[in-house]
């Protein structure tokens, strides 16, 4: 027999783990799964300056940590699994994970979005051996040595100052002149003495795939068509991220890039009918937004329409 749960939250990052302190609090010790990017983004980023409540800012690994101790302590449970199918028009919502089985009677969907790729075959081959989409997590190994960020939004330049405290030099590769980056940022990395902007410069090939390292990376100027090299020992991407929403492809609405279409907020829909049950809350749906604070804003919203949903039919 399948275990069945009153709330089954799909992610823990800052979606999921509010959906998950508000439906603890609500006694119905919700179990949220944890996929392959526990934490989600916040887990892989620096300082977060714009979470309120924090007047010297906190580091994102501990912002979560925090959610993620402040929903257990009401009873909050957490599992490392890898969802394979969900079959959200079923009641109880089943859940298959890669050991059996799990029933849903409601499904809170924060699985967020991950990094993007430039899709590039040798950055592909690259990735781990000086291609990264994680600053935080390899910037470290770029101790003196010059690297190049690609991208023109708040994570290109939150990347691209971080990672000037290892590097020697970080040019900053945009494929337009004009940056979608908050004011703040950009300024903040334009100023950085380490920091380089070229803009109108895509990449076109990383080099160094028979080294088996990044040795540079050819260059070309969109404006003038020539290509160049630059020497650098890093890649890292901060190109935006794409939502985790395959797995109901078919079963729910999605958008035309994959994020999941919510109605009122964060009820799901099929072919514009809403999905009883199933709600969904983060970066998942939300292409607009996508700060930590709407993430968490949205998680309350999903468990608070989740614990109606339960009330309504008697649990
Ligand atoms: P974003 O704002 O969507 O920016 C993505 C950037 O990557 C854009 O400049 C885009 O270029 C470029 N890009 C996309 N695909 C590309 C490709 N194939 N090749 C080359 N360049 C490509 O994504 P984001 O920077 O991850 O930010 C997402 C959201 O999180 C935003 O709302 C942002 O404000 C927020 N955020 C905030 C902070 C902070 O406040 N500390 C930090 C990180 C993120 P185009 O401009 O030409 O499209």
């Amino acid at each position: 027999m399948a275990e069945i749960r009153d709330v089954v939250i799909l992610g823990s990052g800052c979606a999921g783990l509010t959906a998950a302190l508000y439906t603890a609090r609500g006694g119905l010790k919700p179990l949220v799964l944890e996929g392959h990017e526990p934490g989600g983004q916040l887990s892989m980023t620096t300082l977060v300056e714009n979470f309120p409540g924090w007047p010297e800012g906190i580091q994102g690994p501990e912002l979560i940590d925090n959610m993620k101790k402040q929903a257990a302590r009401f009873g909050a449970e957490y599992r490392h699994a890898h969802v394979t199918r969900v079959e959200a028009h079923t009641h109880p919502i089943q859940l298959r994970i890669s050991a059996g089985e799990i029933h849903a009677r409601t499904l809170i969907v924060a699985s967020g979005a991950s990094a993007r790729w430039l899709g590039l075959k040798s950055e592909q081959a690259l990735i781990g051996r000086g291609v990264s989409s994680c600053a935080t997590c390899d910037g470290f190994f770029f101790r003196d040595k010059d690297i190049a960020v690609v991208g023109g939004g708040d994570s290109a330049m939150e990347e691209a100052i971080f990672l000037s405290r290892f590097a020697s030099k970080v040019t900053l590769l945009h494929r337009r002149d004009a940056f979608r980056a908050s004011k703040i940022m950009l300024e903040r990395a334009m100023a950085h003495p380490k920091i380089e902007l070229r803009t109108n410069t895509v990449v076109d090939e990383v080099l160094g795939v028979e080294e088996g390292e990044v040795k540079g990376l050819r260059l070309r100027d969109l404006k003038s068509g020539e290509s160049d090299e630059l020497a650098v020992k890093g890649m890292f991407l901060g190109i935006g991220h794409e939502p985790n929403a395959k797995m109901f492809a078919g079963q729910i609405d999605l958008d035309e890039d994959g994020y999941i279409k919510t109605t009122n907020n964060v009820f799901t829909t099929k072919n514009g009918a809403i999905v009883p049950g199933v709600f969904a809350c983060g970066d998942v749906q939300d292409r607009r937004y996508r700060q930590a604070v709407t993430a968490a804003g949205s998680g309350c919203m999903a468990a608070l329409e989740a614990e109606k949903y339960l009330e309504e039919r008697g649990r």
